[in-house]
């Protein structure tokens, strides 16, 4: 896995061509190339290809948030690790949040800090069964 470039190293008030978009990517230009392919739009059909800044930003946060992977069945989400981690203990509480939803709340046991998961009722059983669930934080929604 080649690492993330980084949207805001392109100003979206310019507009670059391939090898200029690369290096300021910190990408090879066959990288850039295969973006245009994949949908990254152009602003000319002609060579040298013209892309703007602002495309790319769009285009880089749209891969990425595709690109965000699936927590998995004993993982909250941690902000600060930006990632899915397991809760210390695999202890949680339970928070009911909206008719259908409920807020499963952790420790991060990487970190320390708070990991969330928002979970649909339905599948409270199935999280109960995972996780050992601590007295939650007292809303009665
Ligand atoms: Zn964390």
């Amino acid at each position: 896995m080649s690492r993330r470039a980084n949207p805001m190293a392109v100003k979206a008030a310019l507009t670059y061509d391939v090898n200029e978009a690369a290096a300021a990517l910190g990408k090879t230009p066959a990288t850039i190339r295969n973006w245009v392919k994949d949908g990254l739009p152009i602003m000319s059909s002609r060579k040298p290809y013209l892309i703007s800044g602002a495309a790319i930003r769009e285009y880089l946060r749209a891969k990425y948030k595709t690109a965000k992977r699936p927590l998995g069945p004993e993982d909250l989400f941690c902000p600060s690790c930006r990632d899915g981690r397991k809760p210390l203990d695999m202890a949680v509480t339970i928070s009911p949040m909206t008719a259908r939803t409920s807020l499963l709340k952790g420790i991060c046991s990487h970190c320390g800090g708070n990991c969330t998961r928002m979970i649909s009722k339905s599948r409270v059983a199935d999280f109960t069964r995972t996780f050992t669930i601590k007295e939650g934080a007292g809303s009665d929604a």
